[in-house]
């Protein structure tokens, strides 16, 4: 019996989500028994022509990783939707826009001004930016467009399911796997992960306060941080609260605060607004502890690039989307 077909592309992404596909060590050789993959550009020598001459439908999953930045993916998602039965977006990028989709509070011209023009080591005298046409001696050369704006896979094409984490973990991985293979899969727009808060599996979680009683938000480098109690109570933020759990707690048990790479619960629309609203409800606004307003504004002072921390990972897929253009 033929095996079944499986594609993987990635988008604008970091490559990481790919590396986890060959994280899975030996359980990859079971994946590579049991499916024929027919596209990965990362790893082997498949061409566009070959996807393009499958029957549509006939792939019956295809793994798309990192958010959609330019024509060429937007082009290439296209396709492998029409080719396949099922399309996964896998990993933080593709499910909601992950850090390629901070490029959001800029416009395309202004990321290419700062990485063509100034940044200190870019020597380019001439102020050459990316064109899509060029003409040379040799015929006419083509970039693909880059939008000002990045999408999440979902605001590209239908998605069927959702493999959270930046990136998703090997053991997240063989369980979609193992799932589709069996064709046990939840309804269509899942998140494939559990659809709890990550605080309620934290080994931290017993430490963590009802309210907020410090005076002063840190980061990570300012303090030496104790391995046992929650983040918040140390003054760090932790977007624990508002992020998704199965990721095993990767960076709390490395001593670090979560970041939201999972995204939120199902009940939750926008992560950051959830995150912001999370700090605003723990600080110590009422009773006893009441902290003054001056209090107040110099701990959200304290805070570096609240933007960047609430919506790290999220901002394409936020109600804000994106900085809002001129
Ligand atoms: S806020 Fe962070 S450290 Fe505290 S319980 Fe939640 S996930 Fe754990
Ligand atoms: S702790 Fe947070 S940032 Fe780290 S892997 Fe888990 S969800 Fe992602």
């Amino acid at each position: 019996m033929a095996k079944p077909k499986v594609a993987f592309y990635w988008c604008a992404s970091c490559g990481g989500c790919e590396e986890t596909v060959v994280d899975l060590n030996e359980d990859i050789l079971k994946v590579v028994e049991a499916v024929d993959i027919v596209f990965w550009p990362v790893a082997l020598d498949f061409k566009r022509k070959d996807i393009e001459a499958l029957q549509n439908g006939e792939i019956a999953v295809s793994f798309i990783n990192g958010a959609v930045r330019t024509g060429e993916q937007e082009e290439m998602v296209k396709l492998l939707r029409q080719k396949s039965g099922l399309v996964v977006a896998f990993g933080s990028c593709a499910h909601l826009g992950g850090i390629p989709g901070l490029g959001n509070f800029w416009t395309r011209d202004a990321i290419f001004q700062r990485v063509y023009k100034e940044v200190p080591t870019v020597d380019n005298p001439d102020g050459v930016i990316p064109q899509e046409k060029t003409v040379t001696d040799v015929g006419e050369l083509t970039l693909p467009e880059f939008y000002d704006t990045v999408k999440t896979l979902a605001q590209t094409i239908p998605v069927d399911y959702y493999l959270p984490g930046c990136p998703p973990p090997p053991d997240l991985i063989m369980k979609a796997v193992t799932a589709i293979l069996k064709g046990e899969l939840p309804e269509k727009g899942a998140v494939l992960a559990p659809d709890k808060a990550l605080c309620d599996t934290c080994p931290r979680a017993e430490s963590k306060p009802e309210k907020l009683s410090i005076a002063e938000i840190k980061r990570p480098w300012q303090i030496k941080i104790d391995p046992e109690k929650c983040f918040l109570d140390q003054g760090l933020i932790c977007l624990g609260p508002a992020t998704r759990s199965g990721c095993g707690e990767t960076c709390i048990r490395a001593n670090m605060p979560c970041r939201g790479c999972f995204g939120p619960v199902d009940r939750v629309v926008d992560q950051g607004a959830k995150a912001l609203s999370m700090i605003a409800s723990i600080l110590g606004l009422e009773g006893e502890d009441k902290m003054t307003e001056e209090e107040v504004k110099k701990l959200v002072d304290g805070l570096a690039d609240p933007a960047g921390t609430f919506y790290r990972f999220s901002l394409a897929s936020s109600l804000l989307r994106r900085k809002r253009m001129e």
